[in-house]
């Protein structure tokens, strides 16, 4: 079995490595030849525009994903020609869009913050109008991890925001004073089987995420909640694949952020944390194989390390923990690897995250 992915990063290493008991193969294409996925499986280097290049990757495959966002959708349209994707290129299409996905959370009824787009200063006047600030300015393309948006407190500096985002087709959103941030996993199979993860919890700082942690204290209302948006977006997109969606906790209710078509950073802890791992589930997906199943091994956590890897030893050194490292060269607010942490209890869990980010803010 033969699995092409379009894009070489950690998300595709990890993929890989599930895949090696399963008896799937991986190919990797990407633009540039530094690719995390180097020991992994066959690495093409790449212009996701030259479909002769596409063509070469298509040979021989069983069938393709992809493992970051920003992959042009055309790429995925034009493999389709020869080999299946998955998840389907309309998915990447909409989470591609800030407005697009909005859209959507908005036609399956699934709350999302109040928006406007805007392309004018018109626009920008009628929406800082009608929402009122505090606003969060973003670019409706190529956004992640905190990139390309702007929070803003007073009407005055929103024009300010705007043209330093330097797009013209942005999305103003209110500002949603969250309680907490969580996602959910959840992965669709070709019959239309749906397994759900335990919500998990996130923090990011500055924008990035830097822990997750599940299961946690989240009610059974929101993990209702959750499968129910999860189910109404796979269904409606005829999904394959794992797909990931953000959401604020606010007033007890979930607020729609973004979803992300594809294996998702906050699913890391899934690998020593849960009895299948999203990688895996997403390979049983992607190949029509039965799901399997997303029951917690106890109480889990995930700290990513971001700009520097702390000393491997103190790491190891604290019981229930794993260390995975990306192999890519250190920068700063660049994810290198990350720590997932076990534990029986969440007491011994809590423990365990406060030692391992100790040792990681002072690396
Ligand atoms: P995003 O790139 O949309 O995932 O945003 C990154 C982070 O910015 C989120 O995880 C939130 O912490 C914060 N954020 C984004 N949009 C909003 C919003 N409308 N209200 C409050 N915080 C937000």
């Amino acid at each position: 079995m033969l699995l092409g992915v379009l894009g070489g990063g950690q998300l595709g290493r990890m993929l890989a490595l599930a895949g090696i008991p399963l008896g799937v193969r991986c190919r990797f294409f990407d633009t540039s030849a530094e690719m995390p996925t180097a020991h992994v499986g066959e690495c093409m280097v790449g212009d996701f525009h030259d479909r002769g290049a596409l063509e070469r990757f298509a040979q021989g495959l069983d069938v393709v994903t992809y493992e970051f966002e920003n992959v042009p959708v055309e790429a995925a349209r034009y493999l389709e020609r020869f080999v299946a994707v998955y998840p389907p290129p309309v998915a990447l299409e909409t989470a591609q869009d800030r407005l697009n996905e909005k859209q959507l959370f908005e036609r399956l009824r699934i709350p999302t913050p109040a928006f406007r787009a805007v392309g004018s200063d018109k626009e920008l006047n009628e929406a800082v109008a009608a929402l009122g600030v505090p606003l969060v300015v973003k670019t409706r393309r190529m956004g992640y991890d905190g990139k390309g948006q702007m929070f803003v407190r007073r009407e005055e500096e929103v024009g300010k925001a705007c043209a330093m985002l330097g797009s013209s087709s942005l999305l103003v959103e209110r500002f949603v004073p969250f309680e907490r941030e969580v996602s959910v996993l959840a992965v669709r199979a070709p019959s239309g089987a749906v397994v759900v993860y335990p919500l998990v919890e996130n923090e990011h700082e500055g924008g990035i995420l830097c822990l997750s942690q599940s299961p946690t204290t989240l009610s059974a209302f929101l993990q209702k909640e959750a499968e129910e948006y999860a189910h109404r977006i796979l269904a409606a997109l005829e999904y394959v694949g794992v797909l990931a969606i953000e959401f604020f906790v606010y007033e007890g209710r979930l607020i729609a952020n973004e979803m992300a078509p594809r294996v998702h950073n906050s699913g890391h802890f899934t690998i020593e944390g849960s009895a299948t791992s999203q990688f895996e589930n997403h390979l049983r997906a992607l190949l029509g194989d039965p799901l399997g199943a997303t029951t917690p091994r106890g109480y889990a956590a995930m700290v990513n390390l971001i700009g520097t890897i702390p000393e491997r030893a103190r790491v190891l050194e604290v019981p229930g923990v794993h260390l995975h490292l990306y192999g890519k060269m250190p920068r700063p607010r660049r994810k290198l690897g990350h720590i997932t942490i076990t534990a029986e209890t969440s007491h011994e869990r809590d423990e365990r995250v406060a030692m391992i980010r100790r040792i990681v803010s002072t690396s």
